[in-house]
């Protein structure tokens, strides 16, 4: 019987494990098939706090994994495929085995919808993204492409009108979705230009190993052309990945969980962080935070004890 386990090992979910580790109770992580989450995509992450310099995501995920091993946690690969979280012991199942705890942390994240070509998966953090906050500064001067018509993609594109010298929405319909205010404030800006009726074909120049441009099609006749971009940012929207939890928590109209004071999900001793409860903010360093308040979480709900009013003074 473990007294927590873990499932997902982004961010948020090594964080909450070296808080339970450090609080001594040996946490299970289940780290899924795309161990370590989002920030394997990308390449300099330079908005975690600390390293002036910036870090490469997949070495802060690195580096991440080994402190929650350092401290006791133990780590296991496998796509966690039910759970029953209706009654204690709950159980935790793997293909390779089922599991029991006292306590689990559900750290699963939300995966960023993607066009699925193969030149986008290539050219992911080589100039194509799905996080302009993360990776906006990258391209100042440049011409870049949004790809989307929800509100994510008009963010995304006011937000990178800041560093762009200029910013193409493409999207599949005449119609955005995005709310009007957003959609006024898009269509305001003189950085802005939009490509409708147009879906993206294919990302140029994989073989270089750099974005150069990216080839449209009008859905309306068919017909293509391309498009100079230096930099391409797929904004359709995300999924969180709740599919296991369905009747097992309370999750939102989008699938995400939702959490009360903290990390508390609707079941008593079931606590949620990082991306699969918040599509608001989606950092590392708020999903790395919402791991700690969850570890405490637990820690206060394993002991019986009121939940904290503060955390303890070593960080
Ligand atoms: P969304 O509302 O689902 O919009 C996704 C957009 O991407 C849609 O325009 C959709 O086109 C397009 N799309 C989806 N799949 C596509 C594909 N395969 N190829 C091309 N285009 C595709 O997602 P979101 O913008 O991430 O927003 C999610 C939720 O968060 C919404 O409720 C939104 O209001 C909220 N949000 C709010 C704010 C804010 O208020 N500041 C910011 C971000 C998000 P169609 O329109 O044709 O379906």
């Amino acid at each position: 019987m473990e007294q927590v386990i873990i499932i997902g090992s982004g961010p948020a979910g090594l964080t909450a494990a070296i808080y339970s580790a450090r609080a001594n109770l040996k946490p299970l992580v289940i780290e899924g098939v795309d161990a370590g989450g989002q920030l394997m995509l990308t390449t300099m992450v330079e908005n975690w706090p600390g390293y002036q310099d910036g870090i490469m995501g997949p070495d802060l995920m690195t580096k991440l994994r080994a402190q929650a091993e350092r401290f006791g946690s133990k780590i296991i690969t496998g796509h966690v495929e039910r759970v029953d979280l209706t009654a204690e012991p709950y159980i935790v199942e793997t293909a390779e085995g089922r599991h029991e705890t006292r306590a689990v942390i559900i750290s699963t994240g939300a995966s960023a919808r993607l066009l699925g070509l193969p030149s986008e998966r290539a050219l992911m953090g080589h100039g194509v993204s799905t996080c302009a906050t993360c990776d906006g500064y990258f391209f100042k001067g440049k011409s870049i492409a949004v790809v989307g018509g929800g509100d994510s993609a008009m963010e995304e594109a006011l937000f990178l009108t800041k560093f762009a010298s200029k910013v193409t929405v493409v999207h599949r319909r005449d119609k955005l979705r995005a709310s009007k205010i957003m959609q006024d404030k898009a269509r305001a800006n003189p950085k802005i230009a939009f490509e409708w009726d147009s879906v993206v074909t294919d990302i140029k120049d994989a073989a270089k190993g750099v974005v150069a441009s990216i080839v449209l099609r009008d859905i309306n006749n068919d017909t293509t052309k391309e498009l100079s971009v230096e930099g391409v940012f797929v904004a359709i929207g995300h999924t969180p990945n709740t599919k296991f939890l369905l009747g097992q928590v309370d999750l939102d109209d989008n699938g995400y969980i939702t959490t009360v004071e903290g990390s508390r999900t609707s079941r008593a001793g079931v606590f949620a962080c990082g991306d699969v409860q918040d599509s608001t903010y989606r950092q590392a360093v708020t999903a790395a935070g919402s791991g700690c308040m969850a570890a405490i979480d637990t820690e206060h709900y394993l002991e019986g004890l009121p939940m904290p009013a503060a955390a303890g003074a070593d960080g």
